[in-house]
């Protein structure tokens, strides 16, 4: 408790507007910065940027961490990063391969900046690149004009120490989470990580097909390896490790919980074993009212261990 109150009182807030909505740009420490956007879907306002990113401020330039959904969400990124510092952009990582985490890697890299992912988020990446622009384009209409995919310039399989003066930064993949390929970005002498889409915190997540059991183990590796004081996750305010466990692998774990008893009490399939499953104990969450995203949830977890169990 004393820590939530010593983590607001550090936390220094400034906003960039972004027509209606905005991204919060909020300094979590010396060279240290999130970007906190929307925790709703993707709209014209926020231009993809419904998820938190942020940038790094090294001796050699800036890190950008994920480039935004959209081209105008990447100018937006950029003009934000501006307002605290006008130094080169040198590197842009992607934290996984979900569209808000690189569909402004074309911007970035027409900046100069090399772009960074894992072996898996890329080739995520190129298998649902196509779609994601499908399902982007009508919720961001004239807002994704100019758009196009660019791939990471690097990608590297298990860990990564960025080569940067003045700051510590590792690039650590620990087998995915909401997506496949999603990485962390550690700084240990901050005590500090960039989640991605391992960490929703405020809101419920969205459980992929086949992801839960991988998430769970990346989100494990985060609480007994890294141990980080203070989490920028994917989704959500700056928080920490107790937070993040709380909105997102508690979840994750009574999902499966609760689906293997219906299995066990004799539920004939990922249908049966998913329907109607009680999960208000997570009603604090924002979008938990989406009936679509909880049953979608339960159903993905129940295949996930149907397909474990029936192998
Ligand atoms: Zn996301």
């Amino acid at each position: 408790m004393l820590y939530i109150f010593r983590l607001a009182f550090t936390l220094a807030c400034l906003s960039v507007s972004l027509g209606s909505q905005a991204i919060d740009t909020v300094r979590v420490s010396d060279k240290v910065y999130a970007l906190t956007g929307d925790l709703g879907q993707r709209s014209p306002q926020n231009l993809g940027h419904n998820m938190t990113s942020g940038f790094i401020v090294t001796d050699d330039g800036i890190v950008v961490i994920d480039t935004g959904g959209s081209l105008a969400n990447a100018e937006a990124i950029h003009a934000a990063i501006r307002k605290v510092t006008d130094r080169k952009i040198i590197y842009a990582i992607n934290t996984g391969g979900q569209d808000h985490r690189w569909f402004g890697n074309d911007y970035f890299r027409g900046l100069g900046a090399k772009i960074i992912a894992t072996e898996s988020a890329a080739k995520d990446m190129r298998a649902r690149g196509a779609e994601q622009v499908e399902r982007i384009k009508p919720l961001l209409g004239g807002k994704f004009s100019g758009t196009e995919l660019v791939y990471p310039d690097t990608t590297f399989a298990q860990r990564m120490t960025l080569p940067v003066n003045g700051i510590t930064i590792e690039l650590i993949y620990t087998g995915g989470g909401h997506t496949p390929g999603d990485l962390l970005v550690w700084l240990p002498a901050q005590s500090t990580v960039f989640a991605g889409d391992t960490v929703f915190a405020e809101r419920m997540l969205g459980v992929l097909p086949g992801s839960s059991g991988r998430w769970i183990k990346s989100l494990e590796y985060l609480r007994d390896t890294l141990k980080p004081r203070i989490v920028v996750p994917g989704h959500g305010k700056v928080t920490d490790m107790k937070q993040s466990l709380r909105d997102s692998y508690d979840y994750l774990v009574f999902l499966r919980d609760a689906v293997k008893k219906r299995f066990a009490d004799g539920a004939f399939d990922p249908v049966e074993a998913s329907q109607n499953l009680d999960q208000s104990r997570f009603s604090y969450l924002k979008n938990y009212e989406d009936l679509g995203l909880r049953s979608r949830n339960a159903l993905a977890v129940a295949e996930e261990l149907f397909n474990v169990t029936s192998k």
